[in-house]
């Protein structure tokens, strides 16, 4: 019995190393899965899209009559397929790299002191620069604080560096960030990790995640107005395309309505600077624990956190310092008609 051996698998193994040594990357399953995934997506969209040219003869004349309207169409089609591999292909923003950044910048600080303190015995100046305000922290080139020192300093006094130690990663969390057990890796501002891009979606890919949900929705409309001009000018002509295209617009219809909800979701988290992991677990993040759920303790006013989110530089990390009692305070304020004239949320 010891000795049993399965034709099938084998040819079936050596059919695999073949391909794993034709394709490296296919030796990996979670590379393998990420690929499928891709793979299977691109043939969605060229379904989707491609019925309506086989099909649709008035599409194909109105090609020739109005050549922009199809350019305009097919390169909104491009342009979401190049968001999608470009957001699937970007880093998230994990903490092990603002670290590795931060510990290099003290480094680099560190020598520049010595050097610095060497002139300064000769010329009598002494310049350190350390960036950081009250809202945020930007671990840029002229930071050079170390890392668990820099994190520390954002939480509470007297919080321990253990119950912000991430039992992954061994690397102390900043606010915001959560280790993805996905990814294995702590991400800053870690929102979700999204399986239909295959990977997390953080500080560092958040906007072009809204991008590409917002490029991925006006395809959705635009192909769904195509396939109901073809069923009203064509309707009962052939029903097996009558069926095909119902069927697609059905289906159509359910993803639309998906992408427009995640896409409302995600411009409210973005509005009120928020995650949706915070949102979700609000209760059990030990310093948004007894926060009013009115209360937005990271919002910095709608056009401060658009500006954030948007212009954020994804070679900067960005960390956030948690919000004070006082701060907390002056957002629990209710509402008054001075505020809105002040323009308070702005
Ligand atoms: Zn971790
Ligand atoms: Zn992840």
């Amino acid at each position: 019995m010891g000795g049993f051996c399965c034709p099938a698998r084998d040819t079936w193994d050596q059919a695999g190393g073949r391909r794993c040594m034709l394709l490296p990357c296919l030796s990996d399953p979670a590379r393998r899965s990420s690929l499928s995934l891709k793979v299977a997506l691109v043939m969605l969209h060229i379904v989707f899209v491609g019925v309506l040219f086989l099909l649709d003869r008035e599409l194909i004349d109105k090609t020739r009559k109005i050549p922009w309207y199809t350019a305009l169409y097919l390169s909104l089609f491009v342009a979401t397929l190049a968001q999608y591999f470009f957001t699937a292909g970007s880093s998230p923003g994990y903490v092990i790299d603002a670290m590795r950044a931060a510990n290099e910048t003290h480094s680099i600080a560190v020598k520049t002191l010595m050097t610095s303190k060497q002139s300064a015995s000769r010329n009598g100046s002494l310049i350190i620069s350390v960036e950081g305000g009250q809202s945020g922290k930007s671990i840029s080139r002229s930071n050079a604080t170390p890392w668990t020192k820099l994190v520390m300093d954002l939480y509470p006094p007297g919080s321990s560096v253990r119950s912000w130690t991430c039992t992954y990663c061994n690397i102390v969390q900043p606010p915001r960030a959560k280790h993805c057990h996905d990814c294995d890796k702590c991400v800053l501002q870690f929102d979700h990790h999204c399986v239909w891009l295959g990977t997390c979606i953080g500080q560092g890919n958040h906007c072009r995640f809204w991008w590409y949900i917002l490029e991925e929705t006006a395809l959705c409309i635009w192909t769904g107005i195509l396939y109901i001009s073809y069923l009203k000018a064509n309707f009962s002509r052939a029903w097996w395309k009558d069926g095909i295209v119902i069927l697609l617009l059905a289906t159509l219809s359910i993803c639309l309505v998906f992408l427009l909800l995640l896409l409302l979701f995600h411009s409210y988290i973005v509005l009120t600077n928020q995650t949706t992991y915070e949102l979700v677990r609000r209760r059990r993040i030990p310093y948004l624990r007894g926060i009013p759920e009115r209360v937005y303790p990271f919002s910095k006013g709608i056009c401060t956190n658009i500006y954030n989110f948007c212009c954020a530089r994804s070679s900067l990390y960005t960390i956030e310092t948690l919000p004070t009692t006082r701060e907390l305070e002056e957002k629990s304020k209710p509402y008054t008609c001075l505020d809105v004239l002040k323009c308070r949320c702005c």
